[in-house]
């Protein structure tokens, strides 16, 4: 059966009318809203399909340690929490040709999309791909607090520095 859809003004990059599968929307839960939010825009507006892989979402402390002792990220969960603790955070892998892609090129879209959406809704984000300390380019974290954009305050972006 077909339908008619009414596409939304043309950007300067088509919409190709993304939609997140069940799967990705399920890694979202607890995530904090806004970042939610901004990762549905995103898609609407992305030139590269993208999804939410497992524990990019909200991580217990003890995931955190797992992934941790997988090598798989520099903060334990303890000593280094994650803002994927706080579910201040979103990772994200780019789909490209029925593929996930960790590729430069298809994360960097992926991150246009993110920080276009989060200036409109006038939220700051940090994206993982601009820290240079340790890249993290399926990364993006809401920022509360402004830390400047000082690549030594890297690692205190992982750290919540004092939270109610
Ligand atoms: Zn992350």
């Amino acid at each position: 059966m077909t339908k008619k859809t009414t596409k939304p003004k043309a950007k300067k990059v088509k919409p190709k009318h993304f939609s997140f599968s069940q799967t990705s929307l399920d890694r979202m839960k607890g995530v904090d809203q806004r970042l939610i939010d901004i990762a549905h825009k995103a898609l609407s507006i992305s030139a590269v399909d993208f999804g939410i892989p497992q524990y990019g979402g909200i991580r217990t402390g003890k995931e955190q340690g797992w992934l941790y002792s997988e090598g798989k990220t520099k903060l334990d969960g303890l000593v280094k929490r994650s803002k994927h603790q706080d579910g201040l955070a979103l990772d994200v892998f780019a789909y490209v040709n029925g593929k996930a892609s960790w590729k430069e090129e298809h994360l960097t879209a992926v991150a246009d999309a993110f920080k276009e959406s989060a200036k409109a809704m006038d939220i700051k984000i940090e994206w993982g791909g601009d820290w240079q300390n340790f890249v993290d380019m399926p990364h993006f974290e809401i920022v509360d607090k402004d830390i400047g954009g000082d690549p030594s305050s890297i690692v205190l972006a992982g750290i919540p520095l004092k939270r109610g």
